[in-house]
């Protein structure tokens, strides 16, 4: 080992969902929506001026603020952005969770949580989900330096009762409690009428989901104004132009449309709806999702049999061959069309 290496910052790092690119591919393996972005989406970045990119973007990311806290009902001073909520909740876990005690997440939940827990060096504790893949509330009570946890959880689909996040949100004025609500728009609810009533809430969300637009890069968090004051001044001390011109303008024009995003949504609850009956009735079994993917097992043939041939049709979705979860499968919500030929496939697989 070179002498060097002994200052290196050494990570594990995060393992996206693969991107393969098969003309004839049924990809359900990262959440992605499959419907386009609304179209006032292409008409943006259609009428973008590419001389305009001579010139660096607007640090504050003014424009998107103000569409984004006009949307929610909130002050610009409520709403901080960044590229996609990985970025908003790597600023977050950098600003919030500074304390020598253990930030508490699920063992179960977004696999980024303890990557950027390591690379920042944060300590952190998992409090186990139930059997039915549940969090137990009563395991956030407890002394800690930060709390964060998805609702609707990844990769179960699970929600939490708001009643329930109120409670560890109550419970936990010391700390900032993250929630992050990257699939709360496919029938979730969220928490963001409560950051008027708590100062330790911070709430993320994301265009890559709900809104179509995974390609582009756009997540915002809100919460009170000091908390976006200080996620401000870190990215400032990070890097000061982190959203470019084209994800400003494209993500103006998506937040504008709140008639297709409300169509797509319902579309893709619609199929999920019809996707849980279809995958009941071939003995498969899950916890109610309100997401858009289900994290679903087969009571006789082993996921990671099923995940293969599924891949041999090139009909892709998420395996995780990890403890608790390795017999199970998470299965986006494509179109009607995509989830009807990924049924057709298991029924004539499993027969
Ligand atoms: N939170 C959760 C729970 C997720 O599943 C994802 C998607 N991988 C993200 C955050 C990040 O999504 P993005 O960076 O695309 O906004």
């Amino acid at each position: 080992m070179s002498k060097w290496e002994a200052n290196v910052r050494k990570v594990i790092p995060y393992t996206p969902g693969e991107q393969p690119n098969q003309p004839d591919m049924i990809k359900l393996n990262t959440n992605e929506n499959p419907y386009p972005p609304a179209p006032g989406v292409e008409k943006a970045l259609k009428g973008m001026d590419t001389d305009t990119m001579r010139l660096y973007p607007d640090p504050t990311a003014g424009d998107l603020v103000h569409a984004i806290a006009q949307n929610y009902g909130l002050k610009d001073e409520q709403v901080f952005v960044g590229v996609g909520s990985d970025d908003v909740l790597a600023m977050s876990f950098l600003t919030f969770f500074n304390s020598e005690k253990p930030v508490l997440f699920p063992d179960i939940t977004y696999s980024f949580y303890d990557v950027w827990a390591d690379l920042f060096r944060i300590p952190y504790e998992r409090p186990a989900l139930d059997e039915n893949f549940h969090i137990k509330k009563e395991d956030y009570f407890k002394e800690n330096g930060g709390i964060v946890f998805p609702n609707p959880n990844a990769p179960t689909g699970v929600e939490m009762p708001l009643a329930d996040v109120e409670d560890i949100i109550r419970h936990n004025p010391e700390v900032i409690v993250i929630v992050d609500e990257a699939y709360v728009d496919f029938g979730g609810q969220s928490a963001l009428p409560l950051i008027e009533k708590y100062d330790n809430l911070l709430v993320v969300q994301t265009f890559s989901k709900s809104r179509s637009m995974a390609g582009m890069r756009i997540g915002f968090a809100c919460g009170n104004e000091k908390l976006i004051k200080f996620l401000n001044d870190v990215k400032y001390s990070f890097n000061s132009y982190t959203m470019d011109r084209t994800a400003l303008a494209a993500g103006v024009a998506a937040v504008e449309d709140q008639a297709y995003f409300e169509e797509t949504c319902n579309k893709i609850i619609e199929t999920r709806e019809w996707t849980k009956k279809e995958l009941t009735a071939l003995g498969f079994s899950f916890q109610d999702s309100k997401s858009n993917f289900i994290f679903a097992t087969h009571k006789t043939c082993p996921a990671a049999e099923l995940f293969e041939a599924l891949r041999e049709q090139h009909i892709y979705v998420r395996y995780f061959p990890k403890d608790r979860i390795d017999n199970f499968l998470r299965i986006t919500i494509g179109t009607k069309e995509e989830m009807q030929k990924f049924i057709d496939f298991l029924k004539d697989y499993l027969k």
